[in-house]
C-alpha cells in the first residue's frame, strides 16, 4: 500500500474500534489501482458526522452539510465523509439535501464514473461493485448506471468527464458521450466556479487535445462562460502541441484574437484569479509587441523570467514554431540580462538627486530608465563612477 494509505490505516481502526465503518474511496483508490501518484486520500464511514466527533477529540467542521468531517491527529488532517446518498436533484446541480446511510454500496452508487465508485478496506482489500476494475483496465470512462440521469442529476459530471479524459488519457464510453452530447446544454445550470476547477483540471492533463476535440464535438463548449462565439479559437487548439502548454499559455492562445477589454470580461465571465487573468494580458501584450519582445532586453527585463518564458511558448505555438527551443531561448535571453531587477542598478535616485542639485521629480525616474536602458544593452558598465561619467558626457547631468 501507498505510505499515505499506510499513514491513515490507524484512523480506519480507531473508526472500526467504535463499531463503524471507515473505507478509502474515490480518486484515491482509482489511482493507486492505476499505479498513479496519490495527492490525498479521502476516508468514508459509516459514522455520522457526529460520531466521528466523539471517536476524535480534534476535529473542523468543513463540510458537515455534505456529511464531511476534517479530523485533525498527530499524523495529519484527513477528511472523513458519511456514506451518503444524494437525493431531489432538481436542477441539474447537486441534489437539494444529502442523506446519511449506513451502507457503502449506496454510497458508491451515487458516485460519478465507475472507476470512482470502489473502496479500500484498511487490508487493501477492493470493493468494486460497478466493475471499476474492469473500466480502468480498458482505460474506460463510463458512468454509475444510466449516464442520462446522473448528468441530469449533476450536470457537472460531463465537465468531469472531459477532465478525466485529459488527466488519465481514457476514452469516454460512447453511451455516455451520446448522453453528454445530447444534454450538454444543461451544464449552463452549474456555477462557473466549479466548473473552472474542472476546466483548470483538463488543461493541465495528459491529453488535453482529445479532450477539446471531445469538447467541441459534443457542443459542450457552447454553453462555457463566453466560449459559444470561441469555436474557431478552440478549433485551433487541436493544430497545437498542447502537450508543451501549461494553463496560463493556453489561456492566452485562446483569448489573442480578442480585444484587451473583452479579454478581460471574459476572464472574468470565468471566474479565474485576478493574478491569473493579468498574467494573460502580459503575456499576450508581449506577443502581440513589434518588434519581438525576445530581442528588446527592456521588455525582457520588465515582464520577468515567468512571463518572458510563457510569452515565447505562447508565440512559437502560434507561429508553428519549436516551444521547446522558444522556451529555452527565453531563458536564455532572461539569464544573460545584465541585472535582474531595479535594486541590481548600481545608481539610485538618491545618487541622481545628490549629483545635480536638484528637487526630486519624475527626472529622476526618467534618467534611471534611460542608464537601466544602457545597462541592460551593454553600452554602458554597471559601475556607479562609469554611471557618472557617462550621464556628463550624454550631457544629461
Ligand atoms: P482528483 O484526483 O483529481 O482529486 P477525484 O476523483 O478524487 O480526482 P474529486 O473531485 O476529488 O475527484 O472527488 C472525489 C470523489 O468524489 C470522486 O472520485 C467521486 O467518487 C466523487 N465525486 C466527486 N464529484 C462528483 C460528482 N459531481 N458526482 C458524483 N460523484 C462525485
Ligand atoms: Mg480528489
Amino acid at each position: 500500500m501507498d505510505q499515505l494509505f499506510l499513514k491513515s490505516v490507524p484512523i480506519l481502526e480507531l473508526i472500526e474500534k467504535a463499531g463503524f465503518e471507515a473505507y478509502f474511496v474515490g480518486g484515491s483508490v482509482r489511482d493507486y489501482i492505476l499505479g498513479s501518484p496519490i495527492n490525498d486520500v479521502d476516508i468514508a464511514t459509516s459514522a455520522t458526522p457526529q460520531e466521528i466527533k466523539r471517536i476524535f477529540p480534534k476535529t473542523a467542521d468543513i463540510g458537515i452539510d455534505h456529511g464531511t468531517v476534517l479530523v485533525i491527529a498527530d499524523s495529519g488532517t484527513y477528511e472523513i465523509t458519511t456514506f451518503r446518498t444524494e437525493s431531489d436533484y432538481s436542477d441539474f446541480r447537486r441534489p437539494d439535501s444529502v442523506q446519511f446511510v449506513r451502507s457503502l454500496t449506496e454510497d458508491l452508487q451515487r458516485r460519478d464514473f465507475t472507476m470512482n465508485a470502489m473502496a479500500m478496506d484498511k487490508s487493501g482489500n477492493i470493493i468494486d461493485p460497478f466493475n471499476g476494475r474492469h473500466d480502468l483496465a480498458e482505460k474506460r470512462i463510463i458512468t454509475v448506471g444510466n449516464p442520462h440521469e446522473r448528468f441530469h442529476e449533476d450536470a457537472l459530471r460531463m465537465m468531469r468527464a472531459l477532465r478525466f479524459v485529459s488527466q488519465l488519457d481514457f476514452e469516454l464510453d460512447q453511451e455516455s458521450f451520446d448522453s453528454l452530447k445530447e444534454n450538454a446544454q444543461i451544464i449552463s445550470e452549474i456555477a462557473v466556479e466549479r466548473i473552472l476547477v474542472e476546466f483548470e483540471k483538463l488543461l493541465t492533463g495528459i491529453n488535453k487535445k482529445r479532450a477539446f476535440s471531445l469538447l467541441l464535438e459534443s457542443g459542450l463548449y457552447q454553453y462555457l462562460p463566453q466560449f459559444s462565439s470561441k469555436k474557431d479559437h478552440l478549433g485551433k487548439l487541436l493544430n497545437l502541441p498542447l502537450h508543451q502548454l501549461k494553463a496560463t499559455e493556453i489561456w492566452s492562445i485562446i483569448m489573442v484574437h480578442t480585444s484587451d477589454q473583452d479579454m478581460e470580461e471574459a476572464l472574468r465571465a470565468w471566474k479565474l484569479p485576478l493574478k491569473t487573468i493579468r498574467n494573460v494580458q502580459r503575456i499576450i501584450q508581449l506577443v502581440k509587441k513589434e518588434p519581438s519582445f525576445e530581442n528588446s532586453t527592456i521588455d525582457v527585463f520588465q515582464a520577468g523570467q515567468g512571463i518572458t518564458v510563457q510569452a515565447a511558448k505562447v508565440k512559437a505555438a502560434l507561429t508553428g514554431g519549436n516551444v521547446t527551443d522558444a522556451e529555452e531561448n527565453a531563458h536564455h535571453r532572461y539569464n544573460e540580462l545584465i541585472i535582474k531587477d531595479m535594486s541590481d542598478l548600481a545608481v539610485k535616485g538618491t545618487d541622481l538627486l545628490i549629483w545635480h542639485q536638484e528637487k526630486p521629480g519624475p527626472w529622476v525616474k526618467e534618467y534611471l530608465e534611460i542608464i537601466l536602458k544602457a545597462v541592460l544593452n551593454k553600452e554602458l558598465r554597471n559601475d556607479k563612477e562609469e554611471i557618472k561619467r557617462w550621464l556628463e558626457k550624454c550631457n544629461l547631468s
